[in-house]
């Protein structure tokens, strides 16, 4: 991210909420005035930021999914430090989670984070749209087909549409749920951060779903669950080094 050289604009590239109901958080140029910290010693605040800093730290070392993307991150040329472009905020509303373009920034919702399975999910999901604004030239804010190519990618990479995600959400069952999966969570992303209407979205989304959806870099594959991430981090690092001989 740090490398990132195009035009920044103020606004968030991307804000998510990754449960019902829909809901937006995408006002991040406001967000350095929100979630003081002075509110006192026993402030939720304190509780919440600290349990969110302690998840960030176990899953960017644990976590093959983020440990992959950091990989390919430094592999681009934007290094992602975990001091300078992860913040751990309270967040209106519903939300997990945004990729903050004007910054580089991850912004990870302390109060809506729930739980190690949560927090990387939310990680995993923010660094595609990192490492799309890395490789990429993503006009988030002018293009709605950029924003709809990296939410597709997203929903669909970081097992924000796993199995046990969709069973949980009772939808076991559904045909290509996967696909369909990846679809309606691009929409609602979308959604949650432009004012526009759901058709509008839904025909972005469409637009570009296929070839989005069968871009898997930098995995290379559908990571469905952390066995297939960890093979893809392997794949990753031999790839790495197979270019780094030539
Ligand atoms: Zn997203």
């Amino acid at each position: 991210m740090a490398g990132a050289p195009d035009q920044r604009q103020p606004g968030p590239a991307a804000g998510e909420q990754l449960q019902q109901p829909q809901v937006s958080c995408q006002v991040f140029p406001e967000r350095l005035a929100q979630g003081n910290p002075q509110q006192g010693f026993f402030s939720s605040f304190i509780t919440h930021n600290q349990k969110c800093q302690q998840m960030l730290l176990k899953t960017v070392e644990t976590n093959p999914y983020v440990k992959l993307l950091l990989d390919a991150m430094k592999h681009s040329g934007c290094a992602v430090n975990k001091e300078r472009h992860f913040s751990c905020e309270d967040c209106n509303g519903n939300v997990s989670g945004g990729f903050d373009a004007s910054t580089s920034q991850i912004v990870l919702c302390q109060n809506n984070i729930r739980n190690q399975a949560h927090m990387s999910r939310v990680v995993t999901h923010e660094l595609i749209h990192a490492f799309d604004h890395c490789r990429a030239h993503v006009h988030w804010f002018t293009n709605v087909r950029h924003l709809a190519c990296s939410e597709v990618r997203a929903a669909n990479l970081s097992g924000d549409c796993s199995l046990v995600n969709e069973i949980f959400r009772l939808r076991f069952g559904l045909k290509q749920h996967h696909q369909t999966c990846v679809r309606d969570r691009a929409i609602l992303s979308i959604l949650a951060v432009r004012n526009i209407s759901k058709e509008v979205a839904e025909k972005a989304v469409d637009e570009v779903f296929e070839s989005c959806f069968n871009d898997h870099e930098p995995f290379g594959r559908i990571p469905h669950n952390e066995k297939y991430a960890r093979y893809a981090h392997r794949d990753f690092q031999n790839r790495d080094r197979y270019y780094s001989n030539i």
